[in-house]
């Protein structure tokens, strides 16, 4: 063994670097090994074009990790090291071919008044909506913050809640009954579909139906809050923690295998052949689905393996970033363009999408897309009176050929992509089109092995892939089957998503392995580590 660390951490996506973070703070000496050349993961902000703008390569909107108490409570007091939040307002602008644009604003009347525009009755229901969530909020939210629980266990509590058997009922349902029940407009119905759309889940199955609500409350709190000067910002902030607490991050070390010696992790072995022992704990955050190869199957339950077999990808996305001359306008009203963009026409559109997704047809007739205009609300994005333009849509990774066949397709399908959004805006056309970078499902699983097939969740949400289930049933508390070796991200529970839960989670069990806890962390706070 080369060096010698408490706790080494393969891979620096948000969630590692949380759990990270929390060890370094509570005095483990912490190293973080990360297989490409900037940290961050799906985290992360580049000059994708031009120089000068700086775009999100994957994620833009940090919502769940508002209500994650790292944040809520300042645990680790993120804003010291540059991490800094803006809520855009309005919220998100949805322009229709007829002419029709319905925006959500961060003002809650000012939703209601829009809503009403297009019916009394589904402005109304929205107040119901967010009432409703407003009581079953405590309860989701109590999950997602603390290591799964027995399905049985999720069942009684949910029964148990403020709103009853009603809650359960809710849970079962899909997102889109959910919806078509509470609403009857079809603009209003497409555009809380598009919402609870977009975590990608299949939300004409049974099992969503909590995703009609809190997809919407959590834009309607924090809008498409985003960190000044990019993503990346969160990671930034997070290493920092880490070194500042006498931890050590490297980049280009990408993890080749986990080294087990009498049934225990002890440490890592890179790519380049370096060695690096774990005195205490190995943190992986290499995909599920990567997992058996890195760690050696031999050292693995068969029950475990199985399980990881049956893993099954979530639907993956196609991006185009854009450096633009000026930003497109979508006619979101009050004055003010949106920073987020959303486009499907009706409730049908997306079930007609899920229904290509599964057949593996990209569907393209009137596809389902989200663009964000980041540099609306943060300049440092872009050169003066320019734009950063994202425009996401959502596609199957495994097309017949192959998932090759992207490199062929993608070109064409960014083009069909860009002439279906210029019908929904006055100015938006090539001629304001200064330079583009497309990335197709093979490019995303490129560029972070975490994307297995294109699944930018970790994998599927299904209930067999969820909760208790996450990654594998009896081994969802983040503590992998081989002792000292923990797993977090969105492989683990709560799943994928800007949200931090899978690394404080980790965070939280890991110390308490190692005889201390997520609270000497929090109390450690600007302590640097124990010699
Ligand atoms: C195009 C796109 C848009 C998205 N938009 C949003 C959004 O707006 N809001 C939102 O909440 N979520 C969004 N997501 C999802 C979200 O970004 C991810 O779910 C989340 O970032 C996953 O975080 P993570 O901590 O699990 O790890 P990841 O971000 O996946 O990072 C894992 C890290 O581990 C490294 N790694 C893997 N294997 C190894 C190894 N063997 N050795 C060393 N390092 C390794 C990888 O290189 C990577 O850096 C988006 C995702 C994509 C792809």
């Amino acid at each position: 063994m080369s060096e010698s660390f408490d706790v080494v951490v393969a891979g620096a996506g948000h969630n590692s670097l949380i759990t990270a973070a929390y060890a370094a703070r509570a005095g483990f000496r912490v190293l973080v090994l990360e297989g490409s050349e900037r940290i961050g993961g799906d985290a992360t902000s580049e000059p994708l074009t031009l120089p000068g703008f700086l775009h999100d390569s994957c994620a833009s909107a940090h919502n769940l990790i508002q209500a994650n108490p790292m944040l809520r409570k300042n645990e680790l007091e993120l804003g010291r090291y540059g991490l800094e939040y803006i809520r855009p307002d309005p919220v998100v602008a949805m322009p229709f071919l007829d002419g029709e644009t319905l925006t959500m604003s961060l003002d809650v009347e000012r939703t209601v008044a829009e809503l009403a525009r297009f019916s009394a009755h589904d402005a109304n229901a929205y107040r119901t909506l967010l009432a409703d969530w407003e009581l079953m909020a405590p309860v989701v939210e109590d999950e997602r913050a603390n290591p799964p629980r027995l399905p049985s266990e999720v069942a009684a509590r949910t029964e148990a809640s403020p709103m009853g058997p009603a809650m359960e009922r809710i849970r079962r349902s899909s997102a889109l009954d959910v919806i078509a029940e509470r609403f009857d407009e079809p603009h209003v119905r497409a555009f809380f579909a598009w919402m609870a759309f977009m975590t990608l889940e299949a939300i004409d199955e049974p099992g969503t139906g909590l995703l009609a609500f809190s997809l919407v409350a959590g834009r309607q709190r924090s809008s498409w809050t985003t960190p000044r000067g990019g993503s990346i910002r969160l990671p930034l902030a997070l290493a920092a923690v880490i070194e500042e607490a006498g931890g050590t991050v490297m980049t280009s070390k990408p993890v080749q295998r986990i080294l087990v010696e009498a049934g225990r992790a002890v440490g890592v072995e890179t790519a380049d052949g370096s060695h690096f022992e774990a005195k205490k704990a190995v943190v992986s955050t290499i995909h599920i689905k990567h997992l058996p190869g890195v760690v050696g199957e031999r050292h693995l339950p068969d029950r475990f393996v199985e399980s990881v077999g049956r893993w099954k990808p979530s639907i993956a996305m196609f991006v185009t970033h854009y450096a633009l001359s000026e930003a497109p306008r979508f006619g979101a009203g009050h004055g003010r363009e949106s920073v987020a963009m959303a486009a499907l026409e009706s409730i049908d559109e997306l079930r007609a999408l899920l229904a290509d997704q599964r057949s593996g047809r990209i569907h393209l007739d009137e596809p389902v897309l989200l663009a964000i205009t980041s540099s609306l609300v943060d300049p440092s994005r872009a050169p003066a009176g320019q734009h950063t333009f994202k425009v996401v849509t959502f596609v199957p990774y495994d097309l017949p050929g192959g998932p090759q066949r992207w490199d062929d397709l993608k070109a064409e399908v960014s083009a069909a992509i860009f002439d279906r959004l210029c019908r929904l805006s006055p100015n938006l056309s090539s001629r304001i089109v200064l330079a583009e970078h497309v990335e197709s499902p093979l490019d995303m699983e490129r560029r972070n092995p975490a994307n297995w097939h294109g699944s930018c969740h970790g994998g599927a949400a299904a209930p067999e892939q969820s909760g208790y289930f996450r990654p594998a049933a009896g081994w969802s508390s983040y503590r992998m089957p081989i002792a000292g070796l923990y797993q977090t991200g969105a492989c683990t529970h709560p799943g994928g998503s800007i949200s931090g839960f899978p690394g404080r989670n980790c965070a939280a069990v890991l110390p308490s392995d190692l005889g201390s806890s997520l609270d000497d962390a929090v109390n450690a706070k600007r302590l640097a580590a124990k010699p």
